[in-house]
């Protein structure tokens, strides 16, 4: 294993290396898409993903670039129902919705709770919402909203991974016991969570990345979640771009991400999805990466392992 190096990573420290913001508007979301996505109960349908505008999260963790497409200022009450009403009207029809907001869904400066009933009343006709959250951001606000609510609520967590040391050092200020603790609330009060993995970290070689990643999916299930999502770690956020020139970061391999996935379905133990946004940087090789990019969606859809891609990288 890597030596763990004395790095001071902290607030200060992360933002000083970021770029600018993009330009965002506080009434439009900076996104939307529709995909598919294998359901709780074993169908594929269209799920869409609305990515809210709204204040910058709180946490200022290492890897994160979600604060691209932040303001600095809550958004007015009345933004985000105007957010999702405007990319409901402009997406096909859908049963599922993930309201993704570069943050936590129950930060109340970022959503505000004045909003909570009529985001509710948008979403009346879906069978499933999706919100995420930091684990420390889990308490009675969740219950609220899941009250108000006709679909059923999930809520992502940033479990990230178990490997205490490179926890601390991703600046997420919890523990694994935070996220533990929030996914059993969560259980106990009925709302299915879902961990979001990392694949390498920095500090990590590849085999320890995929070992560690492989660990935080078996504690993750054995907290309670109902499905993992492995996130290839990218960068980009100034802070990452650092560390890579200083050769404490590398981006996985797109290969080391099929092979979490096959552990991760292996289990049986719930949904194991890899993300596929972005794939072409996590390999080199030309001739293999649009069927490996396909090798893992489909088994994102099947949950069952499919015949391993040959190619010359391999060797
Ligand atoms: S909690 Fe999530 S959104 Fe906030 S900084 Fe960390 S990774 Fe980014
Ligand atoms: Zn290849």
């Amino acid at each position: 294993m890597n030596e763990i190096r004395s790095l001071l990573i902290n607030d200060q420290w992360i933002v000083s290396l970021r770029g600018n913001k993009n330009q965002v508007n506080p009434l439009r979301p900076y996104g939307w898409l529709v995909e598919k996505e294998r359901t709780i109960t074993g169908k594929i349908e269209d799920t869409g993903i609305i990515f809210l505008t709204n204040r910058e999260c709180p946490f200022h963790c290492l890897m994160c670039d979600l604060w691209k497409n932040t303001t600095d200022e809550s958004v007015p009450v009345g933004a985000i129902p105007a957010q999702i009403e405007w990319a409901l009207g402009q997406m096909p029809e859908v049963k599922h919705v993930k309201l993704y907001n570069s943050g936590s869904f129950f930060d109340i400066r970022a959503i505000p709770e004045e909003d909570y009933k009529e985001i509710a009343s948008l979403l009346k006709n879906f069978k499933t919402v999706i919100v995420e959250s930091h684990p420390r951001m889990i308490n009675d606000k969740c219950l609220k909203f899941r009250n108000m609510l006709t679909p059923e609520l999930h809520i992502a967590l940033g479990l990230e991974t178990v490997h205490h040391e490179i926890l601390m050092k991703l600046n997420k200020q919890m523990t694994v016991d935070d996220f533990s603790n929030s996914v059993s609330f969560l259980t106990k009060n009925g709302i299915h969570s879902r961990a979001f993995i990392l694949l390498r970290p920095p500090l990590l070689s590849e085999s320890e990345g995929i070992y560690w990643a492989e660990r935080s999916i078996d504690f993750a299930f054995s907290s309670g979640v109902e499905c993992c999502t492995i996130i290839p770690v990218r960068g980009r956020n100034g802070a990452m771009d650092f560390l890579m020139k200083k050769g404490d970061f590398n981006l996985p391999h797109i290969k080391s991400l099929e092979e979490v996935l096959e552990y991760g379905i292996e289990l049986k133990s719930g949904r194991v999805f890899a993300d596929v946004w972005d794939l072409g940087i996590f390999s080199k090789c030309n001739k293999c990466i649009e069927l490996r990019t396909k090798r893992l969606t489909e088994m994102n859809l099947s949950q069952e392992i499919i015949t391993p891609i040959k190619c010359e990288c391999n060797y």
